[in-house]
């Protein structure tokens, strides 16, 4: 067992060392955006450094979905700790995962059946359980989706300060969990003290995970027109800078497709609308303390209020 377990961390040592709701369905249409760190193993086949992705320990239930492209690819309960310092699953979903042989002849790699995303690679026969496979997945080529937000889709909206664009989100009917934080810059797990520098690129921005069985994602668009000044273009209200301008964050076409309709009904209704409409990319949760501020502080926004329109 020593041995193998040596050979197994040899294997993946062995690699050229470089360096990471709701599900939605799977599509060729459009990916989802990638960071250079996620592109250099997703696209360039890379493996990221052991020990360091953020799904090693995570024991959480769920299903893994692919980083780019969102099919579902691992379910939680085949994961096993390998101790060789990558997630490690004795199973995949069936169909889900392409086996090929690797550029270095020896190795079998893994990549989505769906993009061809690289994931890792798969070795058998290792003995770590009775399946004896263990397929090798880079944290950075999946994203986890918790069982509680299995069936619900994901849309992120930014109206300005997320507090205030969270306040009507979460108590919307539908709505199952939001969180804020921070998207469309260029800088990798921001703090809230960054993006107020203004020099990020990111936008603050909420994310809202809705039942589609009880609303839907143009019940959310209404409410994000209908909850901020889209036609504000240097902020919201008082919050002036690059991070409160008015953006919405679409997920595939048809998401696109339905901002572009209100977009177009509220400029036949004589408004300039300033909202951008731009592809989602990796949200990157902020600190603890913005999280559902209004209702753990007990006011409401200063600068978001609720406007019927449609
Ligand atoms: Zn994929």
């Amino acid at each position: 067992m020593v041995i193998l377990f040596a050979a197994g961390f040899f294997t993946m040592c062995a690699q050229r060392n470089q360096k990471e709701t709701a599900i939605k369905h799977p599509s060729t249409m459009q990916y989802n955006s990638l960071t250079p760190e996620e592109e250099s193993v997703i696209i360039h086949k890379g493996t990221e450094r052991p020990y360091t992705g953020e799904y090693l320990n995570n024991t959480a239930e769920g299903v893994y979905v692919c980083k780019r492209c969102d099919a579902k690819l691992y379910r939680s309960s085949d994961k096993f700790d390998s101790h060789c310092g990558w997630p490690s699953f004795d199973d995949e979903i069936e169909g889900a995962v392409k086996r090929v042989r690797d550029a270095d002849g020896r190795r079998t790699e893994i990549i989505c059946s769906n993009c061809g995303a690289h994931l890792g690679h798969v070795f058998l026969d290792e003995g770590y359980t009775p399946r004896q496979t263990r397929h090798c997945v880079n944290s950075i080529s999946l994203k986890f989706v918790p069982a509680s937000q299995e069936g619900m889709t994901t849309a992120y909206f930014a109206s300005g300060c997320f507090w205030g664009t969270e306040y009507f989100f979460m108590k919307a009917p539908g709505v199952k969990e939001t969180s804020v934080g921070f998207m469309g810059g260029h800088v990798e797990n921001p703090t809230y003290e960054q993006v107020c520098q203004k020099n990020t690129g990111h936008l603050e921005t909420t994310e809202v995970v809705f039942d589609p069985s009880v609303t839907s994602y143009e019940e959310m668009v209404k409410l994000f027109f209908e909850t901020h000044d889209f036609t504000q273009t240097n902020g919201q209200g008082p919050d002036i800078g690059p991070q409160y301008l008015s953006c919405i964050f679409y997920s595939g076409e048809t998401e696109k497709a339905i901002a572009e309709k209100y977009i177009g009904l509220l400029t036949e209704k004589g408004y300039k609308v300033a909202t951008m409409l731009k592809p989602a990319s990796t949200f990157w949760k902020a600190e603890d303390y913005h999280q559902q501020y209004y209702k753990y502080k007990g006011t409401t926004p200063y600068c978001h209020k609720y406007t019927k329109i449609f």
